[in-house]
């Protein structure tokens, strides 16, 4: 692809414009995708540092499951993405205890009634919480056009949904924390094992979280959960192949610094000076950055959707290689509670992935890489000036000995390298405005209806990822990806395909 015009252009190569971007060159489409880092996957990726190859954000995946967003992107990619299943999903540390989260559902239910007392309320609980799960993801593979734009998209809402569903959506109007009174359960240690599992998937705690999408936040250890050898990078190294075997296009080091709209074209200018227009553009860039780079014509429709979500949450993360001083069969990932909240973040809690042993790709033989996040307030660390570096050195001391403490194997005299990245890093980084990751958080104030829409009012623009319905979390901005491409399919190319059955 010689020219700098195509038939379409998608802006940044997290998981949502990766996904879409693949579909649409499958359909025999010009495609290229610009991507600011020198590699592609955004929060989703891997990055080498000292001999060692750590996640950037994400560490846990499912999606795969049969009409899962991942599972469908692999069906109509005509493709099978590196991965391996692990089991139990994760362990939780929680008043000092171990709490396991098994795949299996009775013997999830089980481990929850030893743990948490109460078996009949928990049983009750978790079957409500896997059947309102189970009809959220029927129903968001079902519902490609929502939010709905048009008398047309209503009516495929209304066509594609059993109306005996419909009661199930009292459970939009009522929180986790309801639901947990409903069924007995709302003790101190259960909200907090909630709160803390809700925040690394619906970004809210349980008060704030609608029980429609948190039941698939809390049931997510309950789905086959992955992991990629050699780190996530090889996945969206996998979407990159199927891309360019279709004759797209990615380009890293490409940095957009404005859109403007022309009559037939988008034109996109980039750091290195370069211009490239097309006449289909799909954003994958966060609606806060969108604001900034678009021309005056959409300035205001995207300063209205960077304004509705004011809020949402930065990451603390740090990088770790060890020796690898493991139990056999050590589960992957821990949710490590404290007891108090860590230092200059907002979160008691500590999310902490190993690489898994004997993966060459990302350690030495005998060496392991852990990727540690926990929750901050992006702004407070942007205010700090010069007092920055020592309260990250702060954050970091305390997490090493709190690791020291409470995972199991770990031995902080046997740390090779450790380092830290703030909302400051993201935003130097993939360019995050603030900082601020994971996507919108959960509000019970927020209808389902008010996303921003995968569809701008601004002909042939679309948008994915995280901050666009119902993107959270990898399976969420693959969605939004695989939804965009039907949107693009119809009302840019006038061709509507045929969704796969869910
Ligand atoms: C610490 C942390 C832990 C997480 N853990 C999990 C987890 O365990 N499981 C899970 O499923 N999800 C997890 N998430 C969430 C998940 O990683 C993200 O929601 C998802 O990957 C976001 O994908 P995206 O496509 O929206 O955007 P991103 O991955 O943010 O990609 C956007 C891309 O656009 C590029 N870009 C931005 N601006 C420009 C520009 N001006 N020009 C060119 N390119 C640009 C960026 O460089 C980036 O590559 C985690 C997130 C974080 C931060």
């Amino acid at each position: 692809m010689k020219s700098n015009h195509s038939d379409i252009l998608v802006l940044g190569s997290g998981m949502g414009g990766m996904s879409v971007a693949a579909l649409l060159a499958r359909q025999g489409l010009n495609v290229r995708v610009l991507e600011g880092d020198h590699l592609p996957g955004g929060s989703s990726s891997t990055y080498y540092r000292k001999g060692y190859w750590f996640e950037t954000g994400a560490t846990t995946l499912i999606g795969f499951d049969e009409g899962q967003p991942l599972h469908r992107l692999e069906q109509m990619l005509e493709t099978r993405l590196p991965r391996q299943e692990i089991s139990p999903s994760m362990q939780i540390i929680l008043d000092g205890k171990p709490l396991i989260r098994y795949k299996d559902r009775t013997k999830w239910v089980n481990e929850a009634s030893r743990f948490f007392g109460n078996p009949e309320g928990q049983r009750k609980f978790w079957e409500t919480a896997f059947e309102v799960s189970e009809l959220v993801w029927k129903s968001s593979a079902k519902n490609t056009y929502f939010p709905p734009r048009s008398l047309w998209e209503w009516s495929q809402l209304a066509l594609n949904n059993n109306p005996l569903d419909v009661p199930m959506l009292r459970y939009g109007l009522m929180s986790v924390t309801d639901v947990m009174e409903k069924f007995g359960v709302n003790t101190p240690s259960f909200k907090k094992f909630a709160d803390e599992q809700l925040m690394i998937t619906a970004q809210a705690p349980s008060d704030h979280t609608p029980f429609l999408f948190g039941a698939a936040g809390l049931t997510y250890p309950n789905y086959s959960n992955f992991y990629v050898p050699g780190g996530l990078l090889q996945m969206v190294r996998s979407i990159q192949h199927k891309l360019e075997g279709d004759g797209g296009e990615l380009l890293c080091k490409k940095k957009v610094t404005s859109i403007e709209k022309e009559p037939t074209d988008y034109v996109v200018r980039t750091k290195d000076g370069e211009v490239y227009t097309a006449p289909t553009l799909i954003s994958n860039i966060p609606v806060w950055n969108m604001a900034d780079l678009v021309d005056d014509s959409m300035q205001a429709w995207f300063q209205s959707y960077a304004r509705r979500y004011k809020h949402a949450w930065g990451a603390f993360t740090m990088g770790v290689a060890v020796e690898d001083t493991f139990p056999d069969d050590f589960i992957l990932h821990h949710q490590l509670h404290a007891d108090q909240i860590i230092p200059n973040t907002v979160s008691e809690s500590l999310f902490v992935s190993l690489s898994a042993r004997g993966d060459t790709k990302r350690a030495p033989e005998g060496q392991r890489v852990l990727n540690i996040s926990t929750h901050v307030d992006p702004e407070w660390w942007f205010s700090l000036g010069d007092e920055y570096d020592e309260r990250k050195k702060q954050t970091e001391i305390f997490i090493l000995d709190f690791l020291n403490d409470k995972l199991t194997g770990f031995d902080r005299e046997k740390v090779i390298v450790a380092f830290s990245g703030t909302p400051v890093t993201w935003q130097n980084w993939i360019f995050r405005k603030n900082g601020r990751v994971g996507g919108i958080p959960q509000s019970m104030k927020r209808s389902l209806l008010d996303w921003t829409p995968a569809q701008t009012p601004f002909q042939n623009m679309y948008l994915v990822g995280d901050t666009v319905f119902p993107g959270q979390g990898i399976p969420g901005v693959t969605l939004s990806g695989i939804n965009a491409y039907f949107r693009v399919m119809k009302y840019s190319f006038s061709k509507q395909v045929q969704a796969e059955p869910a």
